[in-house]
């Protein structure tokens, strides 16, 4: 591969490239070259609940000490193979991915190429924290009700840097605390087309059904969770061109956090949902995005998604070429990054190199050996 100007210039058997005479060559023998890695849902700005609960990270923890962790997450996360993160809100950590994202972009802290949502819009009363009624408690998104609102509250984060708004199309907000909608198919509507007419999209949070179907109608371009997916919902994602980001490994943690054991005791019931109305997806023919909640669990482990797509989508197709398909140009093609997620001529020059052949055994992506991003070399480990 010759690599110029941060792009990649020609790929292919060495006689057949025209090398320039001051190359500096790199060898990487007995690894594997691959694309950078594109993560479709992280949060930075959070660390894992077993640490901090997600309620005493937004109450308590300074916007300081939650940037101070974003950099060290962002670095984590680049040596971690993934040199793209869609990250799906700051959690009432303000425009701090913002800043994270221009800082990365400016050459200051190191990690992967960010698209951020900053502080996600969510319907009032339904999101947290929530505690006593009488007092008003710092949100981990910005409410915003009815049309109106929701027009400017989605321009205010756009021209304050969110390259995508994220909605909450529903939320565990029922009286018995369960998933319900919140907003209605009018309010999706209008935030929609008054976000890609400024050249942005939407994504949605919506685990119901309902709030899947009204999110999909509205013309979101990916589906977060899904848990409580139909077959109708399947068919509408697959009609409208609606990715899912099935989120696999946050329950899957946070039941460990719980207690839960893989593979010893019961399966507690949120795995299991997870996983049917995944694998419902995979069979239905919609298209998966990697995107995995990272966050929730530490930053640097993207690659446990990935596993669990595979360890419970195999038999229906979704293998480990499958799973690294969708964390390299299967995310560039459905998050529109047309530039990267294939080792070609003309696209970005982000390229890991990996020990073992992550298409036959997707575990391989753990041992990320050196990562380029933009034609620099990042991460280079040398214990080889
Ligand atoms: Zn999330």
């Amino acid at each position: 591969m010759v690599v110029s100007g941060g792009r990649i210039v020609a790929a292919g058997p060495p006689a057949s490239l025209q090398i320039p005479a001051d190359a500096r060559q790199i060898a990487l023998p007995g690894l594997t070259l691959l694309p950078g890695l594109i993560e479709g849902h992280s949060h930075l700005l959070l660390h894992p609940y077993n640490e901090t609960p997600w309620n005493d990270q937004v109450l308590f923890e300074s916007l300081g000490e939650r940037v101070a962790r974003g950099v060290v997450h962002a670095r984590r996360t680049l040596e971690a193979g993934v040199t793209t993160a869609r990250d799906l809100g700051s959690e009432g950590a303000g425009y701090g991915d913002v800043g994270l994202r221009d800082a990365i972009n400016k050459g200051v802290i190191a990690g992967p190429r960010l698209l951020v949502a900053g502080p996600a819009i969510v319907a009032t009363g339904s999101y947290g924290p929530k505690g006593a009624p009488e007092h008003s408690l710092p949100l981990g998104a910005e409410a915003a009700d009815g049309v109106d609102d929701l027009i400017r509250v989605a321009r205010t984060q756009m021209g304050r840097g969110a390259d995508f708004i994220k909605v909450y199309a529903d939320y565990r907000w029922s009286p018995t605390g369960t998933a319900a909608p919140s907003f209605t198919l009018d309010e999706l509507e209008r935030l929609v087309s008054v976000t890609t007419s400024s050249g942005r999209v939407v994504v949605a949070h919506a685990a119901t059904a309902e709030g899947m179907r009204r999110a999909i109608l509205a013309g979101v371009q990916t589906i977060e969770h899904g848990d409580g997916g139909t077959d109708e919902t399947w068919a509408l994602m697959r009609e409208h061109g609606v990715a899912l980001c099935p989120t696999l490994s946050a329950g899957h943690a946070i039941s460990q956090y719980g207690g839960w054991r893989p593979g010893q005791g019961p399966e507690p019931e949120r795995v299991r949902i997870k996983r049917e109305s995944y694998r419902a997806a995979v069979q239905a023919g919609v298209e998966m995005c990697f995107g995995g909640d990272v966050g929730v669990y530490p930053h640097g482990d993207n690659v446990r998604e990935l596993e669990l797509m595979v360890d419970w989508g195999r038999d229906l197709g979704m293998d480990d070429r499958a799973a690294l398909q969708a964390a390299t140009a299967g995310n560039a093609r459905l998050l529109g990054l047309d530039d990267r997620g294939l080792v070609a001529p003309g696209l970005l020059a982000d390229l890991i190199a990996v020990e073992g052949d992550p298409s036959s055994q997707i575990s391989a992506l753990r041992a990320i050996r050196w990562v380029m991003k933009g034609g620099q070399i990042v991460v280079e480990t040398t214990s080889r």
